[in-house]
């Protein structure tokens, strides 16, 4: 790094932790060191701190308390859900829909219960990213158990319409699970509007901490026409009625309840903020540097999420060269970027391999300033000509 100055553009990784949050995790972690099982009055005080983070979370999704279940991270929440509901209705069915734009913590273990004997559909994308929801409708069969369709895509930010999914998810009474952990405390949810049965989140994405995560579960795991469509992938006590046992991360839970509570005061007002400082990065880049062009939707997308390909250079040599001048950024998934494979995501929206290997995540947040912006877009445009004198690619082109 030239001087103190770091700038963090990698919130869709993780993010920093709100102060106001830290604030409350250490307040628990002082005062709040009960078993929440516990019949003593340091546990009964943690169970209320839990009844009460339930609360707040729930009412964030317009869902029911009981409804939550809280799990050690967004990945543990994703294996509850798809592990859980196939576990339980393997003689009903072994046809799961999903698509092929999926984080790791959804597609791997689809690509496990396929090993299994489970039928897969992984629906395509168009070029934003966005499926069609004919080839929905279309891949339905009588053996379909289960829809799982992500929110928004952590690489691309773009959106699906989960309202319209769930809307057909209902129509032929499947259960629905989305992987929501990019869009919790970005956008509006509503599980009942959008006919969500299963819904994944986790706190490190909005400003809260690391190691916690939450599933929701549609009354308690009962739907009419199914009975249960539900059992736990975990034994032990029985914590979170047995949906997820293991002593409940209390102080984790009270920081993502008043992450959840800070993003729901300020959805409005931050999103419009970031969705300004977004579209300045996305308009400037591709009006000042020539051979690039936006990966995603360009407004069907996350407020925080700037995606672009630059052609003749490599995403990895983009990031490595932008840390150099203190400032994080991303090739796409956080999961992927140590591999070599090109991400899946974007071949799934249409780009070449070599494409695939030009891509640069931008992803904003709440402590994003716009003197962060002129930073970076006084930074990136050398970096690029530079990496395009020395690259192979381009020779090869001219
Ligand atoms: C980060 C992320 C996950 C995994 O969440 P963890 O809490 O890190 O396990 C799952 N799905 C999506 C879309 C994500 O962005």
């Amino acid at each position: 790094m030239n001087d103190s100055r770091y700038i963090y553009l990698d919130n869709a990784a993780t993010t920093p932790m709100d102060p106001r949050v830290i604030e409350e995790v250490y307040k628990h972690f002082k005062e709040t060191y009960g078993n929440s099982s516990s019949l003593h009055s340091i546990g009964q005080k943690a169970g209320q701190i839990l009844l009460k983070s339930r609360e707040i979370i729930a009412s964030s999704i317009n869902a029911n308390r009981d409804d939550i279940f809280f799990t050690s991270s967004g990945t543990e929440a994703d294996n509850i859900a798809i592990f859980g509901v196939a576990s339980k209705n393997k003689e009903r069915g072994n046809h799961i829909i999903t698509t092929s734009i999926e984080h790791h913590a959804v597609e791997n273990p689809y690509k496990e219960l396929e090993k299994k004997g489970f039928e897969l559909t992984f629906l395509p994308v168009d070029n934003y990213g966005l499926i069609d929801l004919k080839d929905l409708e279309n891949a339905i069969t009588d053996k379909t158990i289960l829809i799982s369709i992500m929110f928004a895509n952590n690489e691309i930010g773009s959106i699906e319409p989960i309202k319209e999914i769930g809307a057909i998810a209902k129509k032929h009474n499947i259960i629905f699970h989305t992987d929501a952990v990019q869009a919790f405390g970005k956008v509006p949810i509503d599980v009942n509007e959008m006919n969500i049965d299963l819904l994944s989140a986790s706190a490190h994405k909005l400003y809260g901490p690391k190691g916690v995560g939450m599933l929701y579960i549609r009354n308690k795991g009962v739907k009419e026409g199914w009975g249960k469509f539900i059992v736990p992938i975990m034994y032990g006590g029985g914590h979170e009625r047995d949906m997820r046992p293991s002593t409940v991360n209390v102080p984790g839970i009270a920081g993502f309840a008043k992450a959840v509570e800070l993003a729901r005061e300020e959805m409005e007002v931050e999103s419009q903020r970031q969705i300004k400082l977004r579209d300045r990065i996305i308009k400037w880049v591709l009006e000042n540097i020539e051979d690039c062009y936006l990966n995603g939707h360009p407004t069907q997308r996350l407020p925080n999420n700037i995606n672009l390909g630059f052609k003749y250079i490599e995403g990895e040599s983009i990031v490595l060269d932008l840390d150099m001048e203190g400032i994080a950024t991303s090739t796409g998934s956080a999961c992927s970027s140590k591999s070599l494979e090109p991400s899946h995501v974007l071949l799934a929206i249409g780009l070449k391999r070599e494409e695939a290997h030009g891509s640069l995540r931008v992803s904003i947040g709440r402590f994003t300033t716009e003197e962060d912006i002129d930073y970076f877009l006084e930074k990136l445009p050398p970096i690029i000509e530079r990496l395009r004198k020395i690259s192979p690619l381009k020779k090869r082109v001219k």
